[in-house]
């Protein structure tokens, strides 16, 4: 599950309203960011 946060005011938003509007539900910036990258971790052998 991806989850996005706020940039504003910093609360999580769910998927489903990025998904229909790239809008935060709480102060309705549009600023919202993916607070974790998914670190693909390459091990060397
Ligand atoms: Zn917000």
């Amino acid at each position: 599950m991806v989850e996005y946060k706020c940039f504003q005011c910093g609360r999580r938003v769910a998927q489903e309203y990025v998904k229909k509007r790239i809008r935060c539900p709480y102060c309705g910036s549009k600023i919202i960011y993916k607070p974790r990258t998914v670190v693909t971790k390459v091990k060397a052998r």
